[in-house]
């Protein structure tokens, strides 16, 4: 599979299509989900064009994977979800086919601001 030009996140990322941006730079943007499935429910996706976690594994280089795992701290840093404050959050992939993934464009779910529960319960 290639990665496909005309997802939505990669539209996103060209300013093509609007988003509620909670932060930006060099290696990612972090946006609201558009269907918020938990009270905060934050989008982040790396700026390169990666399919799912294993593409970006394989394919991205070491900067860029710093560069998204940090900026998932920056950003729950900035909704005050982070380790730090006591609160926390899920962070989630989901990855292909059976993981159910929608949107070809890599990137990670951001579950907070409540309790988040059990993955499986
Ligand atoms: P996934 O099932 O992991 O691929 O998740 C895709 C997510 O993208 C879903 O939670 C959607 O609600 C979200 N989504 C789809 N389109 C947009 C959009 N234009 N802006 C923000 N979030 C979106």
């Amino acid at each position: 599979m290639s990665y496909d030009d005309n997802n939505i996140f990669a539209k996103i990322l060209r300013g093509e299509i609007p988003c509620n941006k909670i932060y930006e730079d060099n290696f990612i943007l972090s946006f609201y989900d558009i269907n918020p499935q938990k009270k905060i429910h934050a989008l982040v996706i790396p700026k390169g064009k990666y399919i799912d976690l294993d593409h970006f594994s394989m394919n991205a280089s070491t900067e860029e994977i710093v560069g998204l795992l940090k900026g998932i701290n920056k950003v729950a840093k900035k909704l005050e979800i982070s380790a730090d404050t006591g609160k926390g959050y899920r962070a989630l992939a989901n990855i292909s086919d059976y993981g159910g993934q929608e949107v070809p464009h890599l990137h990670f779910h951001l579950f907070g601001g409540e309790k988040v529960g059990k993955m499986v319960e």
